[in-house]
């Protein structure tokens, strides 16, 4: 049995929660204890110590949204065009470390080759990487968002859409993803173009959940957020044109909302690098996207933390960079690490994950400052825990207790 590290008299984020004075025992890969620091128990004391005056401990950070296919590079769909498997899985397996080095310990992949076999290779060791759920390949229609990208898969009509539902899981995927609207880095479709129709979307979340996977929709125009939503998605990424009465609804119902702003913010800071299609069609919707985050704050919609990394000046491990988004745009920060942590982890159904709590897993960074005073301290984390081991941060600040 690895020995255990005790983390004392720190503040702790509990992905719900602030407590001062806080001890957390860690051993092998859960956590054992955690209380006050004045009541540490015995085992605490052969435990390796590691000093948390004036830090925050908080659960690992959870990203609903990446391409672990895909670099960041200002050309997506001229980096799509050179993609086979090899060279996606291969890239896959770099980006997910860059997770874990920023304090992101899950990470839901939403179109990828390749994915579904490395989150097994994660998951037994055999590479580094954050817990990954992954949808394998999207689903769009014919001529759709993405059609460009290997990742994606073309499919029509409610009965291929819950044959390609079911193909995707018995390929491995452990979440569904849905392309209900164009999209802005495809080139020739309207970023708010509808494109299943209801009873598609109503097929894949039929299916999607007799198996038990969550299903996430690609949404930005109006209509087909709508259609989403009333499908009954788990999710709704991007989720640009919102009314109050669908805001409402997701509210009623618990679908999440990913906003995704850094894909957002990484093409509009990059209007010279980043091809004039997408670039148009960013700036005509981005002011939607910040009227429907209010509409959604004020309905009281669950957000998740969705970066969509990879997609132009949107490298892998933004989740410190989308919460402060989130914060930016109106979210308050004790919400916004509610957000990056326990509401992932509940959108993911992955267990013992996104809280402090006797019995979950050791998935846990301690950071210098409270990100619920400064968001920003998310940026350096001192050390990230994936399973009770270090996988991350820029020092341990383990040692040894004698
Ligand atoms: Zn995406």
């Amino acid at each position: 049995m690895a020995r255990a590290t005790y983390v004392a008299g720190v503040t702790v984020f509990d992905g719900h929660r602030l407590r001062r004075r806080q001890g957390v025992l860690i051993e092998d890969e859960r956590i054992e204890w955690v209380g006050p620091h004045v009541r540490a128990p015995r085992e605490s004391r052969g435990a390796r110590s590691v000093d948390g005056a004036g830090r925050t401990l908080s659960p690992g950070l959870v990203d609903c949204h990446v391409h672990l296919n895909f670099d960041g590079g200002a050309d997506f769909a001229g980096e799509a065009a050179g993609m086979d498997v090899a060279l996606a899985t291969i890239k896959a397996t770099a980006n997910a470390r860059r997770h874990l080095a920023n304090g992101v310990t899950t990470v839901r992949d939403l179109g990828g080759l390749g994915t579904c076999a490395l989150a097994g290779a994660i998951e037994q060791g055999v590479v580094p990487g954050p817990r990954l759920v992954a949808a394998g390949r999207a689903l769009t229609v014919t001529g759709g968002h993405g059609h460009n990208v290997a990742f994606a898969r073309e499919v029509d009509g409610a009965d291929d859409v819950r044959r390609a539902v079911r193909e995707e899981i018995k390929a491995g995927a452990t979440a569904i993803k849905v392309v209900a609207t164009g999209g802005v880095l495809t080139p020739g479709i309207g970023a708010t173009f509808t494109a299943f129709t209801p009873s598609e979307i109503g097929a894949a979340v039929d299916e999607a959940h007799k198996w038990g996977r969550g299903v996430a929709a690609h949404a930005i125009g109006g209509e087909g957020v709508g259609h989403a939503v009333r499908a009954g998605v788990d999710s709704v990424e991007h989720c640009v044109q919102l009314t109050p009465a669908v805001a409402r609804m997701m509210r009623d119902q618990g679908t999440f909302r990913g906003p995704t702003l850094c894909a957002a913010f990484g093409m509009l800071e990059h209007p010279a690098e980043v091809p004039d299609y997408a670039i148009e069609k960013i700036r005509s919707v981005i002011d939607d996207a910040e009227r429907s985050q209010a509409v959604s704050l004020r309905a009281g919609v669950r957000h998740v933390c969705s970066t969509d990394a990879g997609t132009p000046f949107n490298p892998h491990g933004g989740a410190p960079r989308e919460l402060a988004r989130l914060v930016s745009w109106g979210m308050r920060p004790l919400d916004a690490m509610v957000v990056g942590t326990s509401s992932g982890a509940e959108l993911l159904r992955v267990p013992d994950i996104g809280v402090i709590d006797v019995g979950a897993l050791a998935d846990l960074v301690l950071y210098d400052a409270n990100p619920v005073d400064d968001i920003d301290a998310l940026q350096s984390p001192r050390t990230v825990w994936k399973g009770g081991e270090v996988v991350g941060g820029r020092a341990p600040g383990v040692r040894s207790a004698g």
